[in-house]
């Protein structure tokens, strides 16, 4: 498997408590890179943009309002199979079903408040850096 990048957030539920460093190092435990880095504090209307694939969904207004509660800091993760790596680190979308060892088993307070994001594939990894990062601020 080729070297890959992804996009990563660790989300409000996390920053508030404290967490970014304890979630980086399982990051990079897994073997991946972070190879840019940066703490935002997005809009309603900017997490709309990026959630706009759930635009249908009954939690979207719930979930842009979460994102835009505080700070969240924008990760791209590079390494060996960096999609698929980062999902399996992350652990399932409900912390209920999430496997032992991963983000959102330790971490996560509900299905909603899950502490992470990470792109589900190359084409959605693309677009989502592009939204948060220029090629200069890439540093691999
Ligand atoms: P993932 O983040 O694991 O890729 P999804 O893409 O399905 O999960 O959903 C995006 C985000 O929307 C989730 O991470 C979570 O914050 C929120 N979400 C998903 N399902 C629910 C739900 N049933 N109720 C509230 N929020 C949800
Ligand atoms: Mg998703």
């Amino acid at each position: 498997m080729a070297i890959q990048r992804t996009f990563s957030i660790i989300k409000p539920d996390a920053t508030k408590r404290n967490l970014t460093g304890a979630i980086n190092a399982k990051i990079e435990a897994a073997g991946l890179r972070i190879i840019a880095q940066k703490r935002i504090h997005l809009t309603k209307a900017q997490a709309g943009v990026f959630y706009e694939v759930h635009k249908e969904r009954p939690f979207y207004d719930e979930l842009c309002e979460f994102m835009a509660s505080g700070p969240i800091v924008v990760q791209v993760l590079e390494g060996e199979d960096a999609i698929a790596k980062n999902r399996e680190v992350m652990g399932a979308t409900n912390p209920e079903e999430a496997a032992e060892g991963t983000i959102r088993k330790e971490f996560a307070l509900s299905i909603g408040e899950n502490s992470v994001h990470g792109s589900d594939g190359e084409d959605t990894a693309k677009v989502e850096i592009a939204y948060f990062f220029s090629g200069l601020e890439l540093v691999g």
